[in-house]
């Protein structure tokens, strides 16, 4: 008998896996159902042109910041509420992300890949500080320089922001290459490397953000009946809980990277663990990590910690394009890449990712692959380190040039504007379009239209729909005395041209 008297009922191995299955492939579906709603949503917004403002969580940071409500905003409000009451269940039957990495996990194994966990003890700090950096960091300024709050309020697209109806959905949203190449970073490559789920351990910001109010959470996954510690529930956690050992400890999972999916309730074969409501963990996880078999040594995590970090401040915004997501995944596989070369160092025997690099301390020819690749990635992201620096300070003058604009005025500013970005443009992997435009203005603003046209021509080849790139073009051919170039112009692309200027 079990605890309360009911009758103990006990699987066979196979009967609780087959149970399981049956359980993953109905939250494949419901994560399915998630992509349909998103899709839906889209659609509504190609053909209405105006739909429900974007379910994007990123978006309560206009609430917290500037006290517009969002309807990310509101969804992040519920989505905590949910934490607070019943944990982290969004997590992993509502998020897309977990979606693509689960799909990722699952197409990897199809291929005999099983990727193996990274038990960092630090690495979860790096989805700490970006929950700092976008959601208290704001506020922190805002106090700091004594700014009062706007407090709540609903805004249209006419204000410059739609809080609950928009038509300009893409309004926080990458282009279709810098939105796939989060996704494979994010959703792919970080799974093969460290792990299953290691975006939601390392990386999220919202899930560092669900993290600490689940800690407080009154629902969990808890012990119900008689364990007999065969592991189960820990080889099936795909999140890397050792399941078998805090419930032995702790009654209950006390981690707080429990994402509730239920695997581990329906592969236990004697049903000893269900999700119900009782104390809240609080710290009790604390230590979890030191108690790993494979914690990564102190000198590793620091290493991955420090390289994560170097790794977002360059390629954060890198051409004036990506996303803190992608360069927090880009930092976090340097992170990983450099604590592996430090391994080639000091391990006689090591493998990585099924590939053995190193075998009684010789380096075998895959290493050697391996280093090649290495001095690669060394020189891409000097470069791109570089290039940063140079966009940043770029950047910085042509602000200090646009605070006070007029012809021949802002001459030493301008000119280390045009310094940088030029730079940018020559030697950069990509041109950033961003650099054309405030060439381009940087060049009027000295008095050098002939050298501003060809860049405010290229932001016109870019965005053949913007008015307002054509009226500039059409004012720097006036200034260079080209008449009859700017008429055309504004005959073409302007409409009927208003005589107000000469
Ligand atoms: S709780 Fe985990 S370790 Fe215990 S019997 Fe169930 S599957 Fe096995
Ligand atoms: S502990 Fe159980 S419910 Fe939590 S993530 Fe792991 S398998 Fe899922």
């Amino acid at each position: 008998m079990r605890r309360g008297g009911e009758a103990l009922v006990v699987l066979t191995v196979s009967a609780a896996k087959a149970r399981a299955a049956r359980h993953g492939r109905a939250r494949a579906l419901v994560l399915l159902v998630v992509h349909l709603v998103i899709a839906a949503h889209i659609a509504h917004w190609l053909l209405a042109g105006r739909t429900v403002a974007p379910l994007e969580l990123n978006e309560s940071m206009y609430t917290l910041e500037r006290g517009v409500i969002t309807v990310g905003g509101i969804l992040m409000a519920l989505i905590v509420l949910s934490v607070f009451v019943f944990g982290r269940f969004f997590c992993s039957w509502g998020c897309h992300v977990l979606a693509l990495q689960d799909g990722a996990a699952w197409l990897l194994e199809r291929v005999g890949i099983r990727p193996r966990p990274v038990r960092s003890r630090l690495a979860p700090l790096v989805g700490l500080s970006v929950a700092f950096y976008m959601f208290a960091w704001p506020q922190v300024e805002r106090l700091w320089f004594k700014q009062p709050w706007a407090g709540l309020r609903v805004t249209t697209d006419e204000d410059g922001l739609g809080s609950l109806v928009t038509s300009d959905f893409l309004r926080n949203l990458p282009g279709p290459w810098v939105a796939g190449a989060t996704f494979l970073v994010c959703g792919g490559v970080l799974v093969w490397l460290l792990g299953t789920r290691s975006f939601c351990r390392f990386a999220c910001p919202y899930g560092a953000a669900f993290s600490i109010v689940d800690r407080v959470s009154i629902g969990g996954i808890r012990l119900t009946g008689d364990c007999d510690q065969c592991g189960l529930c820990t080889t099936v956690c795909t999140t890397h809980i050792r399941v078998h050992e805090e419930i032995a400890q702790h009654g209950r999972v006390v981690s707080p990277n429990c994402l509730k999916d239920l695997d581990c309730t329906k592969i236990c074969p004697r049903n000893a663990l269900s999700w119900g409501f009782g104390a809240p963990s609080l710290l009790r996880s604390i230590g979890n990590a030191n108690r790993s078999p494979n914690a990564w040594m102190w000198r590793e995590d620091v290493s991955l910690l420090g390289t994560t970090a170097l790794g977002v401040l360059i390629f954060r915004s890198l051409y004036g394009e990506l996303p803190l997501f992608l360069a927090v995944g880009i930092g976090l596989l340097l992170g990983w890449c450099a604590v592996m070369s430090m391994r080639m160092w000091t391990n006689e025997n090591l493998r990585v990712a099924r590939v053995q690099l190193r075998l009684h301390r010789r380096i075998t020819r895959s290493g050697r692959v391996w280093w090649v690749l290495m001095v690669t990635v060394f020189v891409f992201v000097t470069h791109s380190a570089w290039i940063r620096w140079h966009e940043a300070q770029g950047q910085r003058a042509w602000q200090a040039c646009s605070l006070e604009p007029g012809i021949g005025a802002v001459s030493e500013s301008g000119a280390s504007a045009v310094e940088h970005l030029e730079l940018v443009l020559a030697y950069g992997l990509w041109q950033p379009p961003y650099a054309h435009r405030m060439l381009a203005d940087v060049y009027a603003w000295m008095g050098q239209p002939a050298n501003a046209i060809p860049h405010a021509q290229r932001m016109t080849e870019l965005w053949p729909e913007a008015t307002n790139r054509w009226q500039q073009l059409a004012a720097l051919l006036r200034m260079t005395g080209d008449e009859r170039g700017a008429e055309r112009i504004e005959r073409e692309h302007l409409g009927a041209r208003s005589f107000d200027s000469d």
